[in-house]
């Protein structure tokens, strides 16, 4: 799904306009959503399982991306348009992840205010070897919980000058999501400090845990696509270097990402000896059954599945994220 798709082109939008049009003349009548109150409207599965944390009931969230789809090169559909034509406010998460948002927001006509949850995060540079002064920020800021902290008080913000009526609700519901964000961090800081230094050396499909690893104190050996994006091509000189890093600093594990096909990732992981570990939650949640469905989920998920590959099942981490 990932490589040679093309993103959405102007005149795919415009149809799209088109069809949005024609979809709300012909449902001017029906009811609005299930809340009967605000309709939010979120890019990817992260920031709308952000969202539904500060909303609770009080408004429905609809997020455009499914579970284990890749936002890099989603192409929307008509009913997004529709969604984002009724919605009180639009959630994106920023940066190249979901880049589509923009175009498809003003083809749908829409004018409820827009939050780039990028814009409350503490970012890191893309490249943090380029000496460049106007550095593009890594879009990936959710891989740090502190910015998920950062992103729902953002939510929150919106939502009350939106419906001030249920300012308290927002305030509580937030204060009790981010108190359960804290002790996820705190339960995967303690599970990286268990491993010793030298296997905390990380291999994935794309630069997508860069901020996870800057967190916990993991170094980024590598990906196999070398990039921000998933919609970059390695190239055989890239792939054979990054096996030569791996054999070298001894990594035990290549671990490919959910959503993204991992030929690749196996393929490395063969010819450099290491094996292949578990599927990390990098830039989509998982399906309702899986243990990647709530962003919360998703990060204790990962810190299990890095902490067994890392040491090659020697130790193992706990971590709860029971409801609040
Ligand atoms: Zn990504």
């Amino acid at each position: 799904m990932r490589r040679g798709a093309m993103r959405p082109h102007g005149a795919t939008l415009m149809a799209l306009a088109a069809l949005v049009s024609l979809t709300i003349t012909a449902c001017g009548e029906q009811a609005s959503g299930g809340s009967g109150g605000v309709e939010v409207v979120a890019s990817t599965t992260v920031t709308a399982d952000l969202a539904r944390n500060v909303v609770g009931e009080r408004a429905s969230v609809t997020s455009l991306l499914a579970p284990n789809s890749d936002p890099h090169d989603y192409e929307p559909a008509p009913s997004d348009a529709t969604a984002l034509a009724e919605a009180d406010l639009i959630v994106g998460s920023g940066g190249d992840v979901d880049l589509w948002l923009a175009e498809l927001v003003e083809s749908s006509g829409s004018d409820a205010p827009r939050l780039e949850l990028i814009d409350a995060a503490e970012t890191i540079p893309a490249d943090a070897d380029a000496a460049a002064a106007a550095q593009e920020a890594d879009p990936h800021w959710w891989q740090d919980p502190r910015n998920a902290i950062l992103a729902v008080a953002a939510i929150r913000d919106e939502l009350i000058a939106i419906d001030p009526q249920a300012e308290t609700l927002y305030r509580r519901n937030t204060a009790a999501y981010v108190s359960r964000l804290e002790s996820l961090d705190a339960q995967i800081t303690t599970c990286m400090q268990q491993v010793p230094d030298n296997q905390l050396r990380l291999v994935t499909s794309h630069d997508a845990l860069g901020y996870f690893a800057e967190r916990y104190g993991i170094e980024v050996v590598g990906s196999t696509i070398p990039a921000l994006s998933t919609q970059a091509q390695p190239s055989a000189g890239e792939i054979a270097e990054l096996v030569d890093l791996i054999e070298a600093q001894h990594v035990e594990a290549v671990f490919p990402e959910v959503g993204v096909d991992a030929d690749l990732e196996q393929a490395v992981a063969d010819e450099a000896g290491a094996s292949i570990g578990g599927e990390l939650y990098a830039d989509t949640l998982g399906s309702e059954e899986s243990s990647g469905s709530t962003y919360l989920g998703s990060l204790a998920s990962n810190a299990k599945t890095m902490v067994a590959g890392f040491t090659n099942g020697a130790q193992s981490c706990e971590i709860g994220v029971a409801g609040s």
